[in-house]
């Protein structure tokens, strides 16, 4: 297995494996907690560190309806693969070439007068009725119409929309805290949303989706699905809410697996300072395993002496710094050789560390442990492509 692995890479010395399969499973999952809503799967951030296409196409095949990105270049990277699924991309800087986003059939997604003008000048431009869908602010603070600023969104929107400039398709909205499903905002957001659902029906608008719940609020807050859930990171097997549960308490399976190859293995006496400044001293003779994998391929600098792998079938801990390519695990007497396999994190059901693990070990969530893997590590898709 390990000798198939490695040609397929020409010897690269660390991996991320992809179940597609996992995937799938999950967009089941958020199916089920959506009853008739219908599932946008957000591959974001090529798909939170996944891979956008294979992990789109994994959730199209598991039955998800629209695919979400933040940004364009995102969106017209999934039709350039020839993906055809309805698409929204919601995150655009002012300079931003909305002509593409319309040729290419996507739905805008528009925060501001500036950009649905923007947008809009666009659709002239190409001579084409550009989607739009209206994002309010319902308390997040973020990126949405806020206050005074949306009725002027919606007048904005009911001026391009006489001439057929521009089609409104949707209206929506993001949470603050829906990992916490009894937080007071959770339901004072659904009803701000629902006052802004009215305002756009007012203004005519032939809404195809409203939509507001992130993976916490698909799993956790059912009555805010609307006519569409717009999860992200459950979509990839892990839990948006920890301190809730793990993947397995909402049935999800993680759809990613680190490792790496030791390179070299050595015998080395009691007192011995391992890796940069050396912040971690052998206690007796014992082995070191070098694994060769390290900031550059987003192991966090601060998992150094805290971040958990496997090595066979065993749970050991980081020694001393993380560096930019590799770091060092104190394995005792366990007899390891150049080329073993070590685990960085997986789906857990091997015994083996979790993204969430590292999460709580350096202090973030398990978004950014998934997301910041870097594009030096090969992704090998496993399951049906
Ligand atoms: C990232 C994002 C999501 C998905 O959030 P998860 O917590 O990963 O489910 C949904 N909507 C918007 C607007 C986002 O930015």
């Amino acid at each position: 297995m390990r000798d198939q692995v490695q040609s397929l890479l020409g010897g690269a010395p660390a991996r991320l494996v992809i179940d597609l399969d996992a995937i799938a499973h999950n967009i089941g999952v958020l199916q089920r907690h959506a009853g008739d809503a219908m599932v946008m799967a957000v591959v974001k951030g090529d798909a939170y560190g996944h891979g956008l296409v294979p992990s789109a196409r994994a959730a199209l095949r598991g039955g998800a309806h629209w695919l979400g990105v933040a940004q364009l270049q995102e969106a017209l990277d999934l039709r350039a693969a020839g993906i055809t699924a309805p698409v929204l991309s919601w995150l655009h800087a002012p300079g931003v070439d909305f002509g593409k986003a319309i040729e290419a059939g996507i739905d805008i997604g528009v925060p501001a007068v500036w950009e649905i003008d923007a947008v809009a000048a666009a659709a002239r431009r190409t001579g084409r009725t550009a989607r739009v869908q209206l994002k309010v602010d319902t308390g997040l603070a973020r990126n949405g119409a806020f206050g005074p600023d949306w009725p002027l969104l919606v007048e904005a929107a009911q001026r391009h929309t006489a001439d057929g400039t521009l089609k409104v398709t949707g209206v929506f909205t993001h949470f603050a805290f829906a990992d916490l499903p009894h937080h007071p905002t959770v339901q004072a957001q659904q009803l701000r949303f629902a006052d802004a659902v009215r305002d756009c029906e007012r203004a005519g608008f032939d809404l195809e989706v409203r939509h507001m719940s992130n993976s916490a609020a698909t799993l956790m807050t059912p009555q805010a699905a609307w006519d569409m859930v717009r999860p992200g990171l459950a979509v990839y097997g892990l839990s948006p809410a920890p301190d809730i549960g793990g993947s397995s308490r909402f049935d999800l399976i993680p759809a990613m697996t680190m490792s790496a190859n030791a390179t070299v293995t050595k015998r080395v006496p009691p007192g011995q300072g391992v890796s940069y400044c050396h912040t971690y001293v052998t206690s007796r003779e014992t082995t070191l395993v070098d694994v060769p994998c390290g900031y550059a391929d987003g192991v966090p600098r601060a998992a150094s002496s805290k971040g958990p792998v496997l090595i066979g079938g065993k749970r050991f801990t980081i020694a001393g710094r993380v560096c930019m390519d590799q770091f060092v695990v104190d394995v005792g007497d366990l007899p390891v050789q150049a080329g073993d396999e070590v685990v960085l994190f997986g789906s857990g059901a091997d015994g083996g560390p979790t993204a969430q693990d590292w999460a709580e070990v350096t202090d973030t969530i398990s978004y950014e442990i998934v997301a910041r893997t870097s594009s030096r590590l090969p992704r090998i898709y496993r399951g049906e492509q």
